[in-house]
């Protein structure tokens, strides 16, 4: 990248504000687009009562070595909190911890038999270094085979449909490979013991400091400004009326099709036969904590929520996460914020017996509808490429994301590569 060039980011989310971030730093003029009135997309903050906090729970681990390099341009590195957590898992009505090996060993709803697949199942993926060979294996024929029949069906299939809905059924293998490799990942200390990092004041204070390096870079960044359309002279064209032109446009959004209505039928194909899960949370702040874990697992398929996430093992609030990952076509999107938030806390008092409505002091209800692209089975083969057939025009987004769950530091990689010409 010589020529000093014009560029537009349609997207201010963590991939468009690291790509603006690296394209000014190779000497490139940028202006970069976000719809919402504040930068962060989906690390943005949220305010639940008199708390302002992450719209949805984020950790930092202490191998997502991309984001701790943008964290450590940004002065922020050394900012990180580290904390060991302990993990439950929630299985036929009843809490376990599963924060050591001990603790797996005496997991009761397994037989020991079952635990040792279980754990060989975990090993197997831990050793696999290029999940994108699982990419062709349908995600259960993968799980059966190493785990068995009786873990797929208790303890694997519960798990899978909690976050995938029946999308779970064209899943690949890679994708159980990825959310292991990144569990891992955060057990790689000494101790074996899950390592969680945050920033105080959560990913607000990366944000808020990301805005004042892009401005100090000349970063022309336009919040408020939903984009519409980008025609084929690589105009972009906002709801507000305005429009900018650019020598490049990089589109980080999910609906990239919706925008670039002048792609080939064959990209457009490949776009739209993207299946994306969403996401509704409820977070509520509690007078009191539940149980101390930070995650809960839940293999347990009477509960509305995908998870329990309690940040009282990070921070010193009570605040509690409840997802619910849902299919495009789930029926719960058309329900109302208050039905939603009843319908969670009510099933919580099942989980937890100490726990009584009034401990809710405050709470808020989100949702996103393009959270993650479905790893289906054969996913890359039929990915569209970043390039696209309008020369200047480029779609880079979380479906771009391959050997990796959607996260921070995958989402930071794909802007690295992207401007390093694929060599970072
Ligand atoms: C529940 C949950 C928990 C998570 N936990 C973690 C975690 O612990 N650790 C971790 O590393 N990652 C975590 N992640 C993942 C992380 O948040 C994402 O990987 C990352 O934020 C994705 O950034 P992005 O820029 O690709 O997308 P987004 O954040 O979706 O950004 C896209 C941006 O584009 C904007 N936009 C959309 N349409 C238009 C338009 N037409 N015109 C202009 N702008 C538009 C949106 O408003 C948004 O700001 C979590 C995600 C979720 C949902």
């Amino acid at each position: 990248m010589n020529k000093s060039q014009d560029w537009t980011i349609i997207g201010g989310g963590i991939l468009g504000m690291t790509l603006a971030h690296r394209l000014a730093r190779a000497g490139q003029h940028v202006t970069l687009f976000e719809a919402h009135e504040q930068l962060g997309g989906l690390a943005r903050p949220s305010n639940v009562g008199p708390v302002t906090c992450d719209r949805y729970y984020h950790v930092i681990l202490q191998s997502d070595t991309a984001l701790r390099r943008l964290l450590h341009e940004l002065g922020l590195d050394d900012k990180i909190q580290w904390a060991t957590t302990r993990t439950g898992f929630f299985v036929d009505g009843q809490l376990h911890s599963m924060s050591n090996t001990l603790e797996f060993l005496r997991f009761p709803p397994l037989s020991l038999l079952s635990k040792l697949r279980l754990a060989a199942t975990i090993y197997r993926a831990s050793r696999i270094r290029d999940g994108r060979i699982l990419e062709q294996v349908p995600v259960s024929d993968w799980l059966s085979k190493w785990s068995g029949k009786e873990v797929t069906r208790r303890i694997w299939l519960p798990l899978l449909r909690a976050k995938l809905g029946e999308n779970w059924r064209d899943t690949s293998a890679a994708f159980i490979w990825a959310s292991i490799a990144r569990m891992y990942a955060a057990r790689r200390t000494g101790a074996k013991k899950e390592m969680f990092g945050r920033l105080p004041g959560g990913y607000g204070q990366l944000l808020a400091r990301f805005a004042e390096v892009l401005t100090s870079e000349g970063i022309a960044i336009h919040t408020n400004h939903q984009a519409v359309s980008i025609d084929r002279s690589l105009t972009a064209h906002f709801q507000n009326g305005q429009s900018h032109q650019g020598d490049h446009v990089v589109v980080t959004v999910p609906v990239a099709p919706e925008l670039c209505r002048n792609l080939t039928a064959d990209e457009r194909e490949r776009f739209f036969g993207l299946k994306y899960q969403g996401i509704v949370c409820v977070t509520l702040l509690l007078s009191k904590p539940l149980a101390g874990f930070y995650v809960t697992n839940i293999a347990d398929e009477g509960l509305p929520f995908t998870a329990v996430i309690e940040m009282s093992e990070l921070s010193s609030q009570n605040l509690v996460y409840l997802p619910k990952y849902l299919s495009a076509d789930d029926a719960l999107w058309a329900q109302t914020d208050e039905q939603i938030r009843q319908t969670f806390v009510q099933a919580l008092g099942g989980m937890y017996p100490a726990f009584r409505p009034e401990h809710v002091q405050a709470a808020t209800v989100v949702r996103d509808r393009h959270v993650m692209a479905i790893p289906t089975v054969g996913y890359s083969r039929r990915l569209p490429s970043v390039s696209t057939s309008i020369p200047g025009l480029h779609i880079l987004n979380s479906a771009h994301i391959l050997n990796g769950t959607a996260n921070v530091n995958e989402t930071v990689q794909l802007a690295d590569r992207f401007v390093s010409g694929g060599r970072a």
